[in-house]
């Protein structure tokens, strides 16, 4: 006869507030990220005393350290367990800081058709009212919910499709924002209330084992569009040998002409430039003829974007 093998839930720790510690129950700022095991982080969650759990700890660090370092093998772990026919998902537990852009990579290296849910805290493990408990309950919830599939981020109860997510605050429990999008749903007493369909999964810009042989990431940076901009940064850093440059621009994506004139001329020199939008909510509309190539995407999220590009080439 053949036994059925039991579902299973994987949570890997890879750090952040919901890992953190501090000397005082009362600390909600002097703490330490990244500091408790994640098994740990699991124990006396009376939801999940029936859930099946494998803990895994990829990393332990503050989220914003967080860059390749972590990434790969956190890509591979997911790959890995995502592939088991008896995993219904995973859960990632993550800093707040940095989560929408290992979101976003996570989505782009394994666009996974199962759910991969990123959940944090913004109080730590050691605080009276830490939050961390709950969102790894609701994450969980969310793991099991029937059709779910993709990245998506849990936290505060509101659930987030991994392309959307972004921090907007930096102190209060319910830390994030789905922009213009909205929210993909709630959990409320261990049920996804859903609102939105899950993310598409979309193509994979390149696969985690083309990441495995890469140990130099391509130098991409960040510029800010701003009052009184010049464009000495950007000539500093394109001597320096940068290969990618993303504009945060004011409003519409506009950018101020003396930083305009100086991303064109990196643009000349072989320098890849997206433009994008300083706004915390909504994207570039039109302006298309525009020197400076658009992207829908955050400035944090097209960093990620052009360097998977280049990588990939
Ligand atoms: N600095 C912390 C981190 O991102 C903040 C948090 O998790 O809330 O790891």
């Amino acid at each position: 006869m053949q036994v059925e093998e039991e579902e299973r839930v994987v949570v890997l720790g890879t750090g952040g507030t919901i890992a953190g510690s501090a000397s005082s129950a009362a600390d909600h700022v002097g703490y330490k990220a990244g500091q408790v095991p994640v098994q740990q982080l699991l124990t006396g969650i009376p939801a999940l005393a029936h859930v099946s759990l494998v803990a895994e700890q990829v990393a332990q660090v503050d989220s914003k350290d967080m860059g390749p370092a972590v990434w790969l093998p956190l890509a591979r772990r997911c790959q890995h367990w995502l592939a088991q026919p008896q995993v219904t998902g995973v859960v990632v537990t993550h800093g707040t800081d940095t989560l929408e852009e290992t979101a976003y990579f996570l989505h782009r290296v394994l666009a996974p058709a199962k759910p991969l849910v990123l959940t944090c805290a913004m109080r730590p493990a050691t605080a009276l009212s830490a939050d961390g408990p709950q969102n790894i309950a609701d994450a969980i919830a969310v793991v099991r919910t029937a059709g779910a599939r993709g990245v998506v981020a849990v936290c505060a109860g509101r659930v987030h499709a991994g392309v959307d997510v972004r921090k907007v605050h930096p102190y209060r429990l319910d830390a994030f924002s789905s922009g213009d999008a909205g929210v993909l749903g709630h959990v409320e007493d261990g049920r996804l209330r859903q609102l939105r369909d899950w993310p598409a999964q979309g193509e994979v810009a390149l696969p985690v084992e083309a990441l495995d042989t890469r140990h130099e990431w391509p130098h991409v940076e960040i510029v800010l569009s701003h009052s009184g901009a010049s464009g000495r940064a950007v000539e500093a850093l394109v001597r320096d040998g940068v290969q990618g440059l993303v504009v945060a621009g004011t409003g519409n994506g506009s950018v101020h002409a003396a930083l305009e004139s100086a991303l064109v001329a990196a643009m000349k020199q072989g320098v890849q430039v997206l433009r994008t939008t300083r706004c915390a909510e909504g994207e570039v509309v039109g302006r298309d003829a525009d020197p400076l190539p658009k992207t829908t995407l955050t400035p944090v999220q097209a960093r990620i974007e052009l360097q998977l590009r280049s990588l990939a080439r």
